[in-house]
């Protein structure tokens, strides 16, 4: 495992990923490890740490991000009538490499978070 996997392994090229948007800035693509059956990440080109750590970079750039975030997240809502959108901060967050995960369904595993969420659901 490396720290970065976005700039390492998917922006590189080492690890081929399915695209599912992508302009100058702002590269999304299926996860190659989903957490839930839709799973989608949305990452900046160039290396920004995270929401909280710009690492230099302007505002605008987390804009463009979330312009295709917007874009993203609106086919999966349409698509699958639900969807979620979040980015994690600190120790939540696995690779210090901004991303965003646009998702849908019910999450393949279950942790604290996802209980109170379990909670709500209609029973099928
Ligand atoms: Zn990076």
């Amino acid at each position: 495992m490396t720290s970065d996997f976005y700039c390492d392994e998917a922006l590189s090229g080492k690890t081929k990923v399915s695209i599912v948007a992508e302009t100058d800035d702002v590269f999304a693509f299926h996860h190659t490890r989903p957490f839930w059956p839709v799973h989608i990440v949305v990452v900046p080109r160039v290396h920004i740490p995270s929401l909280t750590d710009l690492g230099g970079h302007p505002v605008s750039l987390v804009h463009k991000v979330l312009e295709v975030v917007t874009q993203v997240a609106k086919q999966v809502e349409v698509e699958h009538g639900e969807a979620r959108v979040l980015t994690n901060l600190g120790t939540y967050q696995d690779s210090k490499h901004l991303h965003f995960h646009v998702a849908s369904g019910e999450p393949f595993g279950r942790n604290i978070d996802t209980e109170s969420v379990a909670g709500s659901q209609e029973p099928v």
